[in-house]
């Protein structure tokens, strides 16, 4: 059977995919979105964006994602449900050469350009009660979500330069922050180590693990284990930070485009532009210093004009072979 063939397809649904999806329709590129597992993306899992410009009031993070689909459909993008399982790209893309994509194992897809949106997961400690007051307490994002905990106290978990820089700006924020960390050194930069120790409302517990975090509606508190001393002690704080690194969903990628040490999509300074021509990656698949949805909406844009770009050039090409 001869394969669905679209001229843009974008494979990942959140800001980034959604912003690309917007730009691409409107310049008439058809553009064909898959979902992926988690439509939506990480904004799914948050409760308010109040940092999104354009929303005064703030916005509920499923509402803005829904919003987007809308916009992206409205001028004529075809989301769907599905999931990219592999991929193909040629090296030589050209008229003759398009990329491949199978979609959920089963459906082959060729496209003349490839929009990658497909963002990252955070990582998580895996406590059950973690997952259950996600959203309500518990949140991975310093910088969306600190200002709802504004003068209260909580804790943070991680001790790489995320968790330090977060524990940084929350500190200019809530009354006390808790610092878990579960050996006695950091791995964060030397600079931010000492930015965090010397902040007089930042308490660093070292050698401390996590053994759950407390509260039904919300979060009430965490119960804390000194992995030496064996000691456990609850702390009272209302919000529950995890900040110990992010996965880029870029598995099915490897081998064909290039990429940093964590998984992370490079691309050619000031553009969107991977190795391959033709795949273009946006959002925080290549990000993994800003991670915020309007960066990634920013990128998604700049995906969607790069990849006009080569489609003229191949339609350029393609009427030369005629
Ligand atoms: P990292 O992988 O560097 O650090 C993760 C931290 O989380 C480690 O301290 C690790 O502890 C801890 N951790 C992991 N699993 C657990 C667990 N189950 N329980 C408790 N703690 C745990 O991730 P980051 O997100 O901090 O940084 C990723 C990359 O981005 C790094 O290269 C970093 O330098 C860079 N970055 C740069 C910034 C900048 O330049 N401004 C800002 C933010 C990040 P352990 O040390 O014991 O393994």
């Amino acid at each position: 059977m001869t394969p669905e063939h679209v001229k843009c397809l974008i494979i990942g649904s959140g800001p980034a995919g959604y912003t690309a999806a917007i730009y691409a329709a409107r310049a008439n590129m058809q553009p064909v979105l898959y979902q992926g597992p988690q439509p939506g993306g990480q904004l799914t899992i948050t409760t308010e964006v109040d940092n999104f410009p354009g929303y005064p009031q703030g916005v509920d993070g499923p509402k803005m994602m829904q919003d987007l689909e809308e916009q992206a459909r409205r001028f004529g993008t075809d989301a769907r449900y599905g999931m990219v399982t592999s991929v193909e790209f040629s090296a030589n893309s050209g008229p003759d050469t398009p990329h491949r994509v199978i979609v959920d194992e089963k459906h082959e897809i060729t496209a003349d350009s490839i929009i990658v949106s497909t963002g990252a997961s955070a990582k998580w400690l895996g406590l059950p009660s973690e997952m259950r007051l996600n959203g309500r307490g518990v949140s991975a994002c310093a910088v969306c979500d600190g200002f709802f905990f504004r003068n209260q106290d909580v804790a943070i978990v991680g001790a790489g330069d995320t968790a330090a820089e977060e524990a940084s700006y929350l500190s200019n924020i809530c009354r006390k922050v808790y610092m878990l960390v579960r050996r006695d050194s950091m791995r964060a930069s030397r600079f931010m180590q000492q930015r965090v120790q010397t902040k007089e409302n930042i308490e660093i517990l070292w050698n401390t693990e996590t053994l759950e975090v407390l509260g039904d509606e919300g979060v009430t508190g965490v119960l804390v284990r000194n992995a030496v001393t064996g000691e456990q002690r609850t702390l009272d704080v209302t919000g529950f930070f995890v900040a110990i690194g992010h996965n880029p969903n870029t598995a099915i990628f490897k081998g064909f485009l290039d990429m940093d040490e964590n998984g992370y999509i490079l691309t050619e300074k000031g553009s969107t532009r991977t190795n391959v021509p033709g795949v273009f990656v946006c959002g925080d698949a290549q990000d993994n210093v800003y991670r915020q949805a309007i960066t990634a909406a920013g990128t998604g844009c700049m995906a969607a004009l790069d990849a006009e770009r080569y489609l003229v050039t191949l339609e350029m090409q393609e009427q030369m072979m005629v």
